[in-house]
């Protein structure tokens, strides 16, 4: 069009270029709009464009507030961790494409961990998987299994990807939540209990599979053995696969203990175990997760991660392998990290409960993990929630309290299905993974805020 206004200095030429222009204009305002129809989101992902992380993240960046909201140690992970990739980094051959089902030293490291633990012989090759974080094992077993109209039984709260994943893979989502029995000013995770009943009564004959998550994020549940044999009968009785998440495997206060699902009688064969090294060795960044399980259903998450990913990265797994060496050396023994961590992080969480309270919320103490769920009502009357147009209260505490308070929590009511996010509304969930200073400061805000002085 420019060449030809330029060109032409006549009527014609004039007339000619504004046709020209409108032609081009009306070609290009057709093709927005084709476009824009053409390339919105397919329909299989719709309903799944917010994330409470990516909008939590970018809260935190705008208002700096004392980060109590995304799970990650704000403290360096141990030094025989990060050396070990220090010196894997220096190693001119571990910076080239690896096996892509596992790194060899690391599945031969996790097959000899987990045959210990289960008390069974894994085989390093067709029995685990290593995949980016725990997100992609979860993503695997979830696709890997999951048909158009299966349904997929969720304990609420849940770690929110798993109603995504489902969905994605043409999967009906039933939520199964778990509920407080006790109103006192301090719970426990222990007091939160499924109704077996209501449990009972989502399993049919389209279940293909249920998703735990024991220790459970946010609220720090750890199943028991009778929880456990519940749903593991239901499963059997139902044909069901379990998808075991076990990420917080390691991190269980006294006396609770980790029971793996696939230990139970007959569940091995019907289980997957998920795990990651970002919570065993503190180290999220690392985004390296692993799923172990007997072969016949590790085939099919083999096909999703050779087709989708196919292989991770050569030096974490290599320096995750030689940290599991170690710790594998020293189980059992009080300087084994696996051990130490929860020592560690016990402090810690019993002074959140102390200053949670202290506040006037009424917090509920968890017996696995590094989150904590409260109850921020009681302080409802000292909050604006009107200047936030969230539709649950929750998000418009937690954004009020990251503007004008400075401290950041996430919503629980994210962690629960459409129909249940009631449950979630009156809850906040602060994480403890963090240096005592920070956790003092925190207290500190809470008293401040309380008193009115800030
Ligand atoms: N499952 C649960 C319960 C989690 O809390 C997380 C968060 N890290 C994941 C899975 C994902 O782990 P990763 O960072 O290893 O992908
Ligand atoms: N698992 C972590 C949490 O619950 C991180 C989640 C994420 O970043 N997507 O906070």
């Amino acid at each position: 069009m420019f060449v030809v206004s330029r060109n032409c200095s006549s009527l014609v030429g004039k007339l000619y270029s504004k046709f020209t222009f409108a032609r081009i204009l009306s070609t290009s305002l057709l093709n927005m709009g084709d476009m824009q129809n053409k390339f919105k989101l397919p329909k299989r992902y719709e309903g799944s464009e917010k994330s409470v992380w990516v909008e939590y993240i970018q809260l935190a960046l705008d208002y700096k507030p004392l980060n109590l909201g995304q799970g990650f140690p704000d403290y360096p992970p141990p030094k025989y961790v990060t050396d070990a990739l220090i010196q894997v980094a220096s190693n001119g051959h571990m910076h080239q494409y690896t096996r892509g089902f596992g790194h060899p030293r690391l599945v031969a490291a996790l097959a000899k961990l987990y045959s210990k633990l289960l008390g069974r012989e894994l085989n390093p090759q067709t029995e685990v998987l290593t995949t980016l974080g725990a997100y992609e094992a979860l993503y695997s077993s979830i696709t890997g299994h999951v048909d158009t109209g299966d349904e997929v039984i969720i304990i609420e709260p849940f770690f929110d990807c798993y109603e995504p994943m489902v969905r994605y893979a043409g999967g009906v989502p039933r939520f199964i939540p778990l509920r407080p029995k006790n109103n006192g000013p301090v719970q426990s995770s222990a007091d939160w209990i499924l109704d077996k009943y209501e449990l009972e009564s989502v399993f049919n004959s389209k279940t293909k599979a249920l998703i735990l998550n024991t220790p459970n994020n946010p609220l720090g549940k750890v199943f028991t053995y009778n929880e456990l044999s519940y749903i593991a009968d239901l499963c059997k009785k139902w044909n069901v696969l379990c998808i075991s998440d076990e990420v917080y495997e390691w991190i269980v206060y006294e006396p609770n203990k980790h029971i793996r699902i696939a230990t139970l009688p007959d569940m091995w064969e019907r289980t997957i175990t998920i795990g990651s090294a970002g919570k065993t060795f503190s180290v999220t960044g690392w985004k390296l997760g692993w799923a172990y399980g007997p072969a016949n259903l590790m085939v099919n998450l083999q096909m999703i991660h050779q087709n989708s990913v196919y292989t991770g990265n050569t030096p974490i797994q290599e320096a995750t392998a030689i940290a599991f060496e170690k710790e594998i050396a020293r189980l059992g023994s009080e300087e084994c990290y696996f051990i130490s961590i929860s020592k560690e992080l016990q402090p810690k969480r019993d002074f959140m409960a102390k200053f949670l309270l202290e506040s006037g919320m009424k917090p509920v103490v968890p017996e696995g993990g590094y989150f904590m769920i409260a109850d921020w009502t009681p302080l409802e009357s000292q909050v604006d929630l009107n200047s936030e147009q969230d539709k649950y209260k929750d998000y418009r505490f937690t954004k009020w309290m990251t503007k004008k308070v400075g401290l950041q929590g996430i919503p629980p009511s994210a962690f629960y299905g459409s129909e249940h996010k009631k449950l979630g509304e009156n809850l906040v969930r602060y994480c403890f993974i963090k240096e005592d200073k920070n956790l003092q400061e925190a207290a500190n805000i809470l008293q401040k805020w309380k008193s009115g002085k800030s």
